[in-house]
This record gives structure tokens, C-alpha cells and sequence, in this order.
């Protein structure tokens, strides 16, 4: 009867929502690095090419888009209503401006539901079409940096500071702040003024630090990046020498507080409330910057990286394993900016970043999570250019250069493929001018290699 096909027909139709949506699928993709590595750019980049770009002469090695499955992407409202949108309109007005967008200096979020169709297998026999949710988030590399104080007391964590303190580069612009710590009574009554003061002078070198030394390991991160917790008594503490059996109404016993509940109401919520939920994650780094400042800050980079590496191998350090459980199954490292180079050295600077994590990459490897690095340009700012000189053809980039303002044709050094070390260092160190973007004339942002890194990221969820 016709009552009972409509019957069905409405049975069917739920049952086909209802497998539609246990096959509907959601990935948490957090962003990462250190401020000016290029999430700004990249996130931009991301949404752009996924929603207006997503062609097979853009993005060869996106499986989904070179098989011509990608239906459509678009940008869709968030669940989380306790982060702020990333915003990527304000992203893009600059970038079609020509100008690079402003740095976002907090946790922001971005939703992208890409809409495809299926490349066989089960998923094809249900329906047509799928739809992958994408959560972008991107926070502050620094915020990552805060780490390993969820694994020390506040003596420990005090200890190291001093002694990096007390060390080169850190020393010379440190001695004058040892020297109000050797003044300074701990065990005496609590001076909140005085505390202040102390804080605030620690925190005006860690930013010097960052700024002018652009040193990496730098703790409490939230000193640099401070979020919604600018000026909040919570980040104001510092290392101090131990007090044993220090009085409770003491300076000492007052930072220890603090220290103490920066570590669980700060770094230890980060964790359990967003980075124990992301499944994949994308660390940039910009090595060409910090090529460009030596030796010295390249090797602190280098430990900053490792000991960020550290702690995704779960096994190793199981203290956070026991803390949140993360979940993340891929972790790709991205060297930003290779468009400061020529074509041909690309893959100097992959090789590079490859042998700074090579060996917390097999650890990594152990525990079952996929690690990849790869070498890439969210927004391309330069062309290859040849060059011929003395008979001989020169692989050159031009663009607008940004100190200059000016055009600028410019033969890019070749990184090294490995990291060097103090003696192997170049005489004259290493220059990597910057650009402004450069948009086609259509005003399509180009790349270099966006579609690996979605491939990477995103191709075994789009099959
Ligand atoms: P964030 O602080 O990590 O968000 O970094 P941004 O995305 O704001 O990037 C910082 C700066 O790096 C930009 O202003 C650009 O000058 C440069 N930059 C970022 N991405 C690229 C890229 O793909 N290519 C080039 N050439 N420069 C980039």
C-alpha cells in the first residue's frame, strides 16, 4: 500500500542519516609555532585554498581535489563558543592587499566542512556525498613551551631558570635582575609591591629574550603570549633560590603558590581542555629566521624543538599520558617560508629540518605516531627568476623586498642540509631577505606545497 512505502521510504531515509553520520567525520587539526612562524599566514592560506582554489592545477597532490571528489569547503559555525573565530576574513583583505595579515596572539578557531565524494569502498555504497568537519585551532608555540613545568615543583623549575640565567647569551642583560634576587629577603614577610616589581622585570627579560636575543626556551610562555591573562596576578611570579621550611606568610611560600597554580589552573587546563582532544597537529618553524640569527640561537631552536618533540613521544615521558591521554596520530613538522629560497634548495631545507628531529622522530615513530617534515610556503612572495651571469644561469627570486620596499631580484643562499655546528658555521652567517606577498594577477594566492601538507593532514579522512 502506499501507506506502508511511505512508511519505508521514511525508514529508509532515516537509516541512510543515520549511517550518513556515523560515517559524517570530524578531525580536530591544531596549528602550531612559535609567533612568527607563519600561522597567521598559513591558516589563511588553508582556508583559501580549500574553499576558493580547490582545483587540480592548485593542488596536484590533494588526493580528493586531483581526483576531482572535493565537492565543495566552506567555512561553517563553530562549536566551541568559549574560543574566538579565527579571523580569516580580516586574513585575506590583507593578503589581496598585498600586505601579510597581523599575527593573532591567542587560541582562535576556525570550522571547515569539506563536502566530497567518496573514492570507493564502503562509504561510496551509502552515499554520494560525505562530509568531513575540520576544526582548526591555532595557538601560540610559546604556550607548548610550558610543558615541562606540569613535570616540576617550583624549586626545580627555579633552579633551572638561574642556571640559565646565570649562562650566555641570557647573563649580560640578566645581571642586573641576580642582583636584586641576592638583595631580595624570600623568607621574609610577603612585600606584594616587591614581588610585583620582581615579576615584571623578570618578565621584561624573558620578552628581551625573546625579542632581541629570539631565544626559544622561555618559561612561563604566558609572560610572552598572555592571552586573557594580561596583567593577571597569576603570571606574576619568577625563580627564586629555595627556602627550606619557608614561613607561610614569606615571599617564598607566596611565589610557590603562584607557581603552583599557574601550572594547574594555566598550563595543566590547556592541556586536558584542548590539546588532549586534537587528533592531528602541525608544528610550524621558521628555520630560515633563525639560520639568519647564528649559531647560538639556531642551537637553542633546535633544543626548544626537541624537547617539544619530547613530549609527544608518550611513551618516554608517560607523566603526561597519565595526565590527559592525548590522541594525536599525526604530527608534521613544516619548515615555513621556502620561498626565501630558490627552488632547487628546497629540499636542503627539508633535509635540514629532518635532521633536527631525527631522533626524537624514532622514538615518536615507536609509539605509533606518524611524523613527517616537509619544507613549505603558505603564501608564496617571490618568483624563480634565471639569471645569467658570466655565461653561467643563476637560479634567482624576485619580489617586492620589505626593508627596501623595492623590487629586488636576489640570488638566495643555500641552507645546510644538516645542522652545523659552531666551527662549521659560515664566516658571514647566513641572509634571507623578506618579501612582501605576491598574488597572481587574479589575485589567487600561490604556494609552495600546501597540497603535501594536506595530504599529509587531511587525505586518509577524504577517501
Ligand atoms: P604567526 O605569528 O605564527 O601567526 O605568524 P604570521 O603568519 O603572522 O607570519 C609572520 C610573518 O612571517 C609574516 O608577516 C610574513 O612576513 C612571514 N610569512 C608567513 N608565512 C609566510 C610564507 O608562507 N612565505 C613567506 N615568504 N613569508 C611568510
Amino acid at each position: 500500500s502506499i501507506k506502508q512505502s511511505a512508511k519505508f521510504k521514511q525508514f529508509q531515509h532515516q537509516a541512510h542519516q543515520l549511517v550518513q553520520r556515523g560515517f559524517d567525520q570530524h578531525v580536530k587539526l591544531a596549528v602550531t609555532g612559535l609567533s612568527r612562524s607563519g600561522k597567521t599566514a598559513f591558516i589563511t592560506a588553508l582556508v583559501q585554498h580549500l574553499t576558493e582554489q580547490a582545483n587540480s592545477q592548485n593542488l596536484p597532490f590533494f588526493s580528493v581535489v586531483q581526483q576531482h571528489r572535493m565537492v565543495a569547503a566552506k567555512a561553517v559555525p563553530q562549536s566551541a563558543l568559549d574560543i574566538p573565530t579565527f579571523p580569516y576574513r580580516d586574513g585575506l583583505n590583507a593578503l589581496l592587499q598585498g600586505q601579510w595579515p597581523e599575527s593573532t596572539e591567542r587560541i582562535n578557531t576556525l570550522r571547515l566542512a569539506i563536502k566530497y565524494r567518496s573514492g570507493g569502498g564502503l562509504r561510496a555504497q551509502f552515499s554520494e556525498n560525505h562530509t568531513l568537519i575540520v576544526d582548526l585551532i591555532d595557538y601560540p608555540g610559546e604556550w607548548l613551551m610550558d610543558l615541562p613545568m606540569l613535570d616540576m615543583d617550583y624549586s626545580t623549575w627555579s633552579k633551572q631558570q638561574l642556571q640559565l640565567l646565570s649562562q650566555a647569551p641570557r647573563v649580560t642583560q640578566a645581571e642586573e635582575f641576580l642582583s636584586e634576587l641576592e638583595q631580595f629577603d624570600a623568607s621574609a614577610p610577603v612585600d606584594e609591591q616587591q614581588l610585583a616589581k620582581l615579576a615584571r622585570q623578570y618578565q621584561a627579560l624573558l620578552v628581551h629574550f625573546k625579542h632581541d636575543l629570539k631565544l626559544s626556551v622561555l618559561q612561563p610562555g604566558r609572560m610572552l603570549m598572555p592571552g586573557d591573562l594580561a596583567g593577571a596576578p597569576i603570571l606574576a611570579f619568577f625563580p627564586l633560590p629555595e627556602v627550606i621550611d619557608a614561613p607561610e606568610n614569606s615571599g617564598y611560600f607566596h611565589l610557590k603558590k603562584r607557581y603552583q597554580a599557574y601550572v594547574k589552573d594555566v598550563v595543566q587546563h590547556f592541556y586536558q581542555q584542548h590539546f588532549c582532544h586534537f587528533d592531528r597537529q602541525i608544528i610550524l618553524v621558521d628555520l630560515l629566521s633563525s639560520l639568519e640569527q647564528g649559531a647560538e640561537v639556531f642551537a637553542e631552536q633546535n633544543q626548544a624543538i626537541n624537547q617539544l618533540l619530547s613530549y609527544f613521544s608518550y611513551g618516554k615521558s608517560n607523566f603526561i599520558k597519565r595526565l590527559f591521554a592525548p590522541k594525536i596520530d599525526k604530527l608534521l613538522f613544516a619548515a615555513t617560508k621556502s620561498d626565501h629560497l630558490s627552488a632547487e634548495h628546497h629540499k636542503d631545507l627539508a633535509l635540514l629540518l629532518d635532521d633536527i628531529v631525527a631522533h626524537a622522530k624514532n622514538n615518536l615513530v615507536f609509539d605509533g605516531i606518524k611524523i613527517e617534515t616537509m619544507a613549505m610556503s603558505s603564501v608564496a612572495s617571490t618568483k624563480a627568476v634565471q639569471v645569467m651571469q658570466d655565461g653561467e644561469k643563476l637560479n634567482c627570486i624576485s619580489g617586492k623586498e620589505m626593508k627596501s620596499q623595492h623590487q629586488m631580484t636576489f640570488l638566495p643562499a643555500q641552507p645546510p642540509m644538516r645542522v652545523l655546528s659552531a666551527t662549521e658555521w659560515p664566516k658571514h652567517g647566513f641572509n634571507f631577505p623578506s618579501f612582501y606577498p605576491d598574488l597572481t594577477a587574479d589575485k589567487k594566492i600561490r604556494h609552495v606545497r600546501i597540497d603535501h601538507v594536506l595530504e599529509f593532514l587531511l587525505g586518509d579522512k577524504l577517501r
